[in-house]
């Protein structure tokens, strides 16, 4: 069985595939030639559910979309679902760190988490949805360089180093990621789901 997903991220799609199992997880067909939807939702969710049932039109078969983001305790869940353009439209990873160290300078309070929802629909309706998160705490500076985004501030203490210290497998194993797609995957025998 094929479940497609609405992304081409490679990083992604082999995260998705060490878990999926039997179920083979490919990209839309067609994807990089579809202009994507506004992400115009105020939440995780929204924006989850808003890709999915987008892509959803355009294959046939059940598709998923993530939405992820973190959300800092000071600055009231910001960045959240502005994570990727925290530092403006053509942020870079770098430039969205400098600008979440600039704002919390001299916070004492630096908890954190990483959040995903991943949004499952088939013909353009949204299904299902699941969610994962991730608890740590925001350095001053940045360490490490796997991962990507804010994982070398993002310092995941039962591991004792940040995202971007550990291995691809070692995060997939703890993440919001990892945990919304395991979520997705046992949904499956849960009797009522709709890909088996
Ligand atoms: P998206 O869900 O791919 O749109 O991700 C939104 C943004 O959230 C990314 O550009 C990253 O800045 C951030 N983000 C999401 N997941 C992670 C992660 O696992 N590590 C670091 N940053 C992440």
């Amino acid at each position: 069985m094929t479940l497609f997903c609405a992304t081409t991220n490679p990083g992604k799609l082999r995260e998705f595939n060490l878990i999926s199992g039997d179920i083979k997880v490919l990209p839309v067909p067609g994807l990089a030639d579809i202009a994507p939807p506004e992400e115009t939702g105020a939440t995780f969710a929204e924006n989850a559910s808003i890709k999915a049932a987008y892509y959803s039109g355009f294959v046939d078969g059940v598709v998923f979309a993530d939405d992820s983001g973190l959300a800092v305790d000071a600055l009231g869940g910001a960045p959240g679902v502005y994570s990727a353009r925290f530092a403006g439209e053509d942020a870079t990873d770098e430039r969205n760190n400098a600008r979440v160290l600039a704002a919390m300078d001299g916070q004492t309070n630096r908890r954190a988490r990483f959040v995903c929802v991943i949004a499952v629909a088939a013909r353009r309706h949204p299904l299902m949805m699941f969610e994962g998160f991730v608890e740590g705490e925001l350095l001053t500076a940045p360490r490490g360089a796997n991962g990507f985004g804010y994982d070398p501030l993002f310092y995941y203490s039962p591991f004792g180093c940040t995202f971007a210290e550990a291995t691809a497998e070692q995060k997939f194993g703890v993440s919001h990621r990892g945990q919304a797609l395991a979520k997705m995957m046992a949904a499956r025998w849960s009797g009522d789901f709709l890909f088996r």
